[in-house]
Formats: C-alpha cells, structure tokens, sequence
C-alpha cells in the first residue's frame, strides 16, 4: 500500500485558520455591502450540466474551450464544476419562474473552479462574490451594480481601484464591428500572434485583449467599436457616465475592453489594480440581455459583477496591514491537577454562555509552559486554578496584556469579574 503524503490539487489552496479570520472580514463586510442595497442572496448547486456553460459563456472562449472540470457522471450526463456564477443564477431564476415580468437584485459568494496555470492570485479553485441585477434595461441598474463594487472597496478601506468602462453594444452593431475587425486584421494577419490567429475566425473580439506587443501595436490602427454605435448604444452609455458623474466615482473609458465571457452585451466594466501583471483584475462585469433568452426564457435584460476573492483579500492585506494571527480568544484557563481541570472546564462553559472566548489548557504542562501558551494565544486574561487552592475556593486571575494579578478571587465571582474587566479593555478587533 502507499503510504506516502497526499498532496492537495495543484492550484486548489486550503485556507488555513490564520488566514480565514482576513475572509470572514472581507465575507461580513460583503453582507453589509449587499444588506445596503437590498440584494438577496441566491446559493446555486456548484456542479451543473456542462450545456449550461457552453451555450452561455460560449463555445470558443478560453473557459468553455480548454478551462473547464468536465466529466461523465455515472448516468452518462456530461456536468461541469461551475466556472463562474452567472449562468447558474439565470438558470436558476428561469426554472423557479422568477424573471418573467419580474425583476431580482440578487449575490451569491462562492468557489468557482477553471484549469488554468496556477500562479499568485490565479487558481483552479477560486472563490467569486457576485451580483447579478435582472429585469432592468437602462443605465440606472449599471451604475447601481458599479456603485455596489465601489461601496465595497470604500468599506474595506481599499485605494488605488481603477475603474475601466466600455461599452459593446448591441448586438447588431456588435456584429458590424466584428465584421470590420475581421477584415482588418486578415489584411494585417502575418502581424498576429499565433493565439490570436486562432481567435481570428471565432472570436475576433478577443483579440483585443491579447498581451503580444505586436498584436498590440496593430490594433492601435484597428477599427474602434465606438464608430459603430447606435444613437440608442451611445445614449445607454452617456447616461451611464453622467450618472457615474453624479456618483463622484472615477472611470477612464477603455474602448479595448471585452470580457472573457460571449454573453456580454451593452456596457462592460473591469475594477484593475495596476502594477499586479496579468492577475490585475480584481473585478468585472457589465450587461448581458441576452442571456436569459440565450438559456430559455424569455428576453429580459440583466447587468452584474463577479469579484475574484483571492485577489480582493491579497488587496486587503498589503493595504490594511491586517497581520494574519492565530484565533484570539479572551481568556485561557492554566488548569494544574485533576480536580482544577474539572472545575476549570465547568467554569469555562459559564463564562462561555456569558459570551466570552476561552480556551482551556489541555494535555496538562508546568505553570510556566501553560501562561506562555496563554500569552502566545492572544488572551486578555489568564485564569489559574490550582487543587490546592480549590480547597479554599479561590482562583487567580492574571492580566496577559496588562500587569494586573489577584488572587484569592472566590470561584462563583469568577463569572461577574471577568465579564465586567472585559468590558474594559478595548479589542484591537
Ligand atoms: P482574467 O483576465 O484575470 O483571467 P477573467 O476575465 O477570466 O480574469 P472573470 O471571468 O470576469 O475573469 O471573473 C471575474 C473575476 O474573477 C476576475 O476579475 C478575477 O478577480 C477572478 N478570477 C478569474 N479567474 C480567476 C482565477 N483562475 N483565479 C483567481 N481569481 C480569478
Ligand atoms: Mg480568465
């Protein structure tokens, strides 16, 4: 048999209690956020049939093509571990009724799961919080889901978030512009990288976003989306920016930006923290009216974000300085001999009820070796209980962070004195 160690995933990270403590910030922040502006949250299966995902994201994307954990369940039905959250939302939306002449503001917080070459702040499991904003058609719902994203990064005491907007139009200029850039870049097609070439049938749009510097510099002379607008486009995309104006929320149009995802339509956005190379983008989103038709409903239009977790908690961390620490507690009982151990216990369940976090002592140790544990705990308070001093029913209780020790406390006092002194310290928390 072997025995050797079993390594997780590659790209499939555990997030260990030190670092979960910086998530549960980032995820109640998160619930705050959404709780502001009235969005419900919505947990969908995170396995799906593999045609959810190939008819929404679309055939000849990066996902859909070569990212994508598909296999063959035991019925023979091809499923997929979902890739992003969108099509699940509209699927689910669908077949609970929920978006026929209705409208849903609703998030959703979860593991998304794509192969990709793992590196810093790119995995094969990653976490996404989205929202996704279903039944609106005009550009109050864009700006409203774009001043969500910005609420969130103000509430996490995030800078340095630049917003990129883009509008793609409908899909009638969409496909005008295609065409054009099509022809373009067949005329100039000894100048593209190789990726690009493949994408030059399928998905020429894509190109835009290629990272090969000569592909770059040709598309500097490329047909621009803007010159193939409808009046009806450009008036979406106007209000859009006076609203973002009035919402004193800085955005620099980017009229190369696409998303990675077919079912976009209308304005795009990407939130981008410059200077992190390819894993920049921490946040992207825009309109996708097509989609609930696209997977079976009936044409409604839709606009939301999805937000890479990963990349937002590395954010959190350069910039908050947010030391990522053991789980702190207020109290840890140092317990020395058998009946101290069963009262401490005891003792600990009642300050517990109280609402107060302690740790007791276990798998004995000298008093020394068990304050220093108490000290590297983080504890405000240790409490020592010895059998001797059992027999006159007293404890001690010794400040951890404070120079602060009495003794001889009665046993039933412990309770009151403790929750009364915490209530004087003030939590770095
Ligand atoms: P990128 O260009 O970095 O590949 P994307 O355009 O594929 O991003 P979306 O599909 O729009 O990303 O997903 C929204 C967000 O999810 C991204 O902005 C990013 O923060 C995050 N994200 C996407 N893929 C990964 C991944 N493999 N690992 C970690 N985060 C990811
Ligand atoms: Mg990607």
């Amino acid at each position: 048999m072997n025995s050797g160690i079993i390594q997780s995933v590659r790209g499939m990270n555990d997030i260990l209690p030190t670092a979960s403590e910086t998530w549960r910030y980032v995820e109640q922040t998160i619930h705050e956020v959404v709780a502001l502006y009235g969005y419900g949250e919505i947990r969908t299966p995170i396995v799906e049939k593999t045609e959810l995902f190939s008819r929404s994201i679309g055939e000849q994307t990066d996902i859909v093509e070569k990212e994508m954990y598909t296999f063959v369940d035991r019925n023979q039905d091809s499923l997929t571990l979902r890739p992003e959250g969108t099509a699940s939302c509209i699927r689910a939306g669908i077949s609970h009724g929920l978006l026929y002449n209705s409208t849903q503001r609703w998030w959703y917080l979860g593991p998304m799961f794509r192969h990709e070459r793992p590196q810093k702040g790119r995995y094969r499991q990653f976490h996404q919080f989205g929202v996704e904003a279903i039944g609106w058609p005009g550009p109050d719902i864009d700006s409203e889901v774009i001043s969500l994203g910005h609420a969130l990064w103000r509430a996490l005491g995030l800078v340095g978030l630049r917003l990129e907007i883009n509008t793609l139009g409908s899909l009638e200029s969409r496909r005008q512009y295609t065409d054009a850039l099509k022809i373009f870049l067949s005329d100039n097609y000894s100048d593209l990288d190789e990726a690009s070439t493949f994408r030059l049938d399928q998905n020429p749009l894509r190109i835009l976003d290629s990272k090969d510097p000569n592909t770059k510099a040709l598309l500097s002379n490329a047909p621009v989306m803007g010159d193939y607008l409808t009046a009806e486009d450009k008036a979406h995309f106007d209000l859009l920016c006076r609203q973002l104006d009035i919402l004193r929320i800085d955005y620099h149009i980017n009229n190369r930006l696409v998303r990675g995802l077919d079912y976009y339509t209308g304005a795009v956005f990407e939130w981008i923290v410059p200077g992190e190379g390819s894993q920049n983008s921490v946040c992207g989103g825009g309109r996708y009216d097509n989609l609930v038709q696209q997977l079976g409903g009936s044409s409604t239009p839709a606009a939301g974000f999805a937000c890479g977790l990963e990349r937002l908690i590395n954010l959190v961390e350069e910039q908050q300085n947010r030391r990522q620490s053991d789980a702190v507690v207020d109290i840890w009982m140092v317990l020395l001999g058998e009946s101290a151990t069963l009262t401490g216990h005891a003792l600990a369940e009642d300050l517990r009820r109280k609402g107060m976090r302690v740790i007791c002592n276990c798998g004995g140790g000298t008093i020394g070796k068990q304050l220093r544990r108490a000290d590297q705990s983080g504890a405000h308070y240790a409490v020592i209980i010895g059998d001797k001093e059992l027999e006159s029913n007293a404890i001690t209780i010794k400040g951890l962070r404070i120079a602060e020790e009495q003794s001889g406390i009665p046993l039933e006092k412990a309770v009151d004195f403790l929750d009364a002194q915490l209530k004087n310290v003030t939590t770095s928390r």
